[in-house]
Parts: C-alpha cells; structure tokens; sequence
C-alpha cells in the first residue's frame, strides 16, 4: 500500500483522542476496533487517487473515523444515503431506533442526526452529504474514488448493487473497504461477504491487506 503522505496522520495513530472520542459518541453501528482499522486504511490510501466515498451514512459514524483523515490531506469524504434506513432499521426490526422516525410522514429520517453529528465533529466542510439511493448516484458517478466504503443496505440485492455499481470506480491503486463480512453465518448476514467481498476477491483486481473483526481492507492493483 502506498505509504501516507498525510502529516500528523499515521496508521497507527490515525485520529487525535478527540475525533476517537467523537467518533465512539456518535450513533451507529461501527465497533471501536473496526472503526479505528477504517481510519487507518484511510491513513495508508493515497488520497491523491481521488476522493474517498461511503456508502451507508446513516448518523455520521463511520464518517467521523474517515473524515478527519481526508481532512488533514485535503480532500473529502462524500457520503451516500437515502436516509431512510436499510430493511433491518425498519420499525420491527432487530436494528430499528424509534429516535430516528419523522413524526410527521412516519418514514425513517437519519438525515437530521448525521448532519449534527458532523457538525459536532467540525467535519462539515469535509464531509459532504449525498441523500440518495446508492445506485442512482453511482449511474451519475464519474470520478476516481481513492477509497470506497461499502456499509450500506445488507440483503443481497442492494449488496450485490454495491458492489456492481461502486466497484469500477475505485482507482488503480485505492482502497475498497467492506463492513460486516461474516464468513461464519453464526456471526451475521450473508450478503457483504457473499455478494461483496467473496466476488471482489474473485475479480482478480482485489488483493486483502487487513482484517479487523468484521471489516475488510482490499487494495485495487
Ligand atoms: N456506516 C454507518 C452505518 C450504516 S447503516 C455507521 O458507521 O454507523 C446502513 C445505511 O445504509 C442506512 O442508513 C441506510 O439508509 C443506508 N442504505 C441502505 N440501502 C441503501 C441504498 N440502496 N441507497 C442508499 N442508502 C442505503
Ligand atoms: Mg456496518
């Protein structure tokens, strides 16, 4: 992996204890461990590839371990999401938060908490919103990515669209960072490593540079 060129940001140490602090308070579904592995594989990239983007927002979570990280080499994080929460944040579910409803048209709405939650972190002028469904964006999507985080909608359709859409847009040389890979079913869903991870690998374009819990760090050749 192209060693960082980011002053003050080693992959060891990606973030300050306050955007570690930050990034622990805000709401989501990112474990400390594998939060700190996303900043570091962000700290490694070559962010002069291109921007970095995610897929999956939700409440700015995973945004606040990535941001500060293209902050300090000057580039940015887009952030994709319809904002209206994958199938297991629907009222019912195992992963629904009752917070996170609009009163008024009884549809999910993360939108309001993620744009707080940047701001409460000094990230907006790095962090840029993109509310949307991931692959209408992606029909749109033109420029090289030097890192693509994929934590979006995990049945196997909006996961295998992930993958399809998003895919050819990391750059030779950039990061394709996947969340909630379980090779074990015991452990949770199929869809990211079946329909993500398993056929990234198989592509022959992706070669494995970390493994930290459930996240994954593949780099294009
Ligand atoms: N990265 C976040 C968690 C993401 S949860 C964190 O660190 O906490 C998954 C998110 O993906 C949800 O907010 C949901 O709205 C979004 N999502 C699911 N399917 C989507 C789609 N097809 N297009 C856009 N966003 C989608
Ligand atoms: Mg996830």
């Amino acid at each position: 992996m192209a060693s960082s060129t980011t002053p003050g940001c080693p992959s060891d140490q990606p973030l300050t204890e306050a955007e570690r602090s930050a990034a622990e308070a805000a709401r989501g579904f990112m474990p400390p461990d594998e939060g700190l592995a996303l900043a570091a594989a962000a700290a490694l990239a070559d962010l002069s590839l291109g921007p970095m983007l995610e897929i999956g927002g939700y409440c700015g979570k995973s945004a606040c371990y990535l941001g500060p990280v293209a902050g300090r080499a000057d580039t940015v994080l887009f952030s994709v999401d319809h904002h209206r929460g994958s199938e297991e944040n629907q009222p019912g579910w195992e992963w629904h938060d009752p917070d996170l409803v609009d009163p008024d048209l009884g549809l999910m709405d993360t939108l309001p908490e993620f744009r707080r939650t940047i701001h409460e972190a000094g990230l907006e002028s790095v962090v840029i919103p993109i509310v949307g469904e991931s692959v209408t964006v992606a029909r749109h999507w033109t420029t090289p990515l030097s890192l693509l985080f994929i934590d979006g909608g995990h049945g196997v359709e909006p996961a295998s669209n992930d993958y399809e859409w998003w895919m050819p847009h990391v750059a030779p040389g950039g990061l394709l960072v996947i969340h909630d890979v379980f090779p074990d079913p015991a452990d949770g869903g199929r869809p990211p490593y079946e329909n993500i991870y398993l056929p990234a690998l198989a592509s022959g374009r992706f070669q494995q540079r970390s493994v930290t819990g459930s996240l994954r760090v593949l780099q294009h050749y």
